[in-house]
C-alpha cells in the first residue's frame, strides 16, 4: 500500500467509498492508528526477528544506572533526538519505561521523600491530561496526591510536583511551568513535543525531567515504549529502583522494535537531508507523513466547523520550525472543541449523533468542551468529518 495518506488528493474519492450506515465513531481515546498506513509503506525495513534462545536475562546493561535499558535503544534514542533537535541528551541518565505512563508513576515515587508525614502535591494546569489525576491517587499513596489545577494551586508552602505538558494534551498549546513560588520540582511531560504537531524551535528543550514515549511520535502505543532524560543520578537512580520493584525492567522486545523502529526514522531523515534542502517525501519521512496528514485533518475539520456555526476550535500561533524548515501553527494531535451557544453538554451533544469524544470535565475544565482524537485511521476521521458536516 502506498505509504503517503495525503488526504487533500485522496479524501474526494475515499468520502464517495464510505457508506456511513450511522455507525459508532468513536474518538474518545488517543489511539494513534493513523501512523500504520505509513508503516504498512516501509515493507520489511523495520521488521525484527528475535529468536527463541534470546532475552533469557533480567539484565540488559548490568553497568549502567538504568541496567535493563537496551545499548542500542539508549543509542537511537540519542540519535533521534538529536536529528530532530527536540531535546538535549547530553549529560542526561535514560531510563525506559513501560509506557510514559509507568516512568510518570516511577518520577512521583522518585521525587517524593519517604519520609514525609504529608503527602506532596501534585499539580498541572486545566485543562490537563485526563490521566494525571486517576494515575496519581489509583493507590492512595501516602508519598503524593493529586492536587489539581496548578494555576489556583494553593498548597502553602509544601513541597510540589508541577507537570508541564507541552503541547499539551487536550488543548494542543504551549506550555511554561505557572505555579509561581519556589519549593517545588517540574516534569516536563514531551508526549506530543516532534515535528509533526509542533514546531522545533531551538534552542532544544533542556530540562531536568522530560518525559517522551513512542506512542505519539512514531505511532507504536502498542508496544509501550516510554524514557525519561533526567539530569540529576539519584533521581533516576530512584526511578530504576521504582520500575524494578515494579516490573523488574522492561520488556526487552519491545525496547528492541523500539529501537529498530527509531532507527529506520533516523535512517530516513539522515538520507532525505543528504539529498538537498526540500524536505524529504512523506512516502520515506515519518515526520513528513505525520505532518501532512496532521495539516490536511486540520484543514478538512476548521472548514467543517467553519461551516457548522455550532463550534469553535483554538488557534495556534506559526512558528519557524528550524527542523522541517517551514512556519506553521501547532496541528494538535487532539481537537479541543467547544460547543458554542446553546449547547451545555458538549460530548452529550456529539453521543447523540454517535460520535464518542471526552468531556472537558474530565480535563478540568467545562462540558462545554469535548476532545477528539485527530490521530485516528483516515476511514474513521473522514465518517466524523463527513458527519460533523452533515450536521
Ligand atoms: N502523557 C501524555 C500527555 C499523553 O497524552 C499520553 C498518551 N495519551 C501519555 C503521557 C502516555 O503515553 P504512553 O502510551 O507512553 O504511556
Amino acid at each position: 500500500p502506498a505509504a503517503v495518506s495525503v488526504l487533500a488528493s485522496s479524501s474526494k474519492t475515499a468520502e464517495h467509498r464510505l457508506v456511513d450506515h450511522g455507525r459508532i465513531i468513536n474518538l474518545d481515546h488517543g489511539d494513534p492508528t493513523m501512523y500504520e498506513k505509513f508503516w504498512q509503506g516501509t515493507g520489511d525495513r523495520a521488521t525484527i526477528v528475535i529468536p527463541g534462545w534470546q532475552s533469557t536475562s533480567y539484565f540488559s546493561d548490568p553497568g549502567n544506572l538504568c541496567w535493563f535499558l537496551e545499548p542500542e535503544l539508549g543509542r537511537q534514542i540519542v540519535r533521534l533526538h538529536g536529528i530532530v533537535g527536540n531535546a538535549v541528551t547530553d549529560g542526561r541518565h535514560i531510563v525506559v519505561g513501560t509506557g510514559s505512563t509507568q516512568l510518570f508513576l516511577a518520577v512521583l515515587y522518585a521525587l517524593c521523600p519517604q519520609n514525609v508525614t504529608d503527602p506532596v502535591s501534585v499539580v498541572s494546569m486545566a485543562p490537563f491530561y485526563s490521566s494525571y489525576p486517576t494515575t496519581t491517587d489509583c493507590l492512595r499513596s501516602g508519598l503524593y496526591r493529586w492536587a489539581g489545577d496548578a494555576a489556583s494551586f494553593d498548597g502553602g508552602d509544601g513541597p510540589f510536583v508541577e507537570l508541564v505538558t507541552s503541547p499539551n494534551n487536550p488543548d494542543g498549546f504551549l506550555r511554561d511551568p505557572v505555579v509561581n513560588r519556589s519549593g517545588g520540582v517540574l516534569v516536563h511531560d514531551f508526549a506530543y513535543y516532534w515535528p509533526q504537531y509542533t514546531a522545533m524551535t531551538s534552542p532544544p528543550a533542556d530540562h531536568d525531567i522530560t518525559l517522551f514515549t513512542v506512542s505519539k511520535s512514531t505511532g507504536h502505543a502498542g508496544i509501550r515504549i516510554g524514557w525519561a532524560l533526567v539530569k540529576d543520578a539519584d533521581v533516576a537512580r530512584k526511578m530504576t529502583k521504582f520500575i524494578e520493584l515494579n516490573s523488574i525492567g522492561v520488556s526487552k522486545d519491545s525496547q528492541l522494535r523500539a529501537a529498530k523502529i527509531m532507527k529506520v526514522v533516523s535512517d530516513a531523515e539522515e538520507e532525505g537531508s543528504n539529498q538537498g534542502d526540500a524536505p524529504p517525501a512523506a512516502a520515506h519521512s515519518l515526520f513528513e507523513f505525520g505532518f501532512e496528514n496532521m495539516e490536511e485533518r486540520w484543514r478538512l475539520l476548521r472548514e467543517a466547523v467553519k461551516q457548522s456555526g455550532l463550534f469553535s476550535l483554538p488557534d495556534y500561533p506559526a512558528q519557524f520550525c528550524n527542523f522541517n524548515r517551514r512556519s506553521f501553527g501547532n496541528q494538535p494531535a487532539f481537537a479541543w472543541l467547544k460547543c458554542e451557544g446553546e449547547i451545555e453538554d458538549c460530548e452529550g451533544f456529539f453521543r447523540e449523533k454517535k460520535i464518542l469524544t471526552r468531556s472537558g470535565v474530565h480535563f478540568g475544565d467545562s462540558p462545554k468542551y469535548v476532545r477528539i482524537s485527530m490521530l485516528d485511521r483516515d476511514d474513521n476521521y473522514l465518517a466524523f468529518i463527513k458527519r460533523l458536516r452533515s450536521l
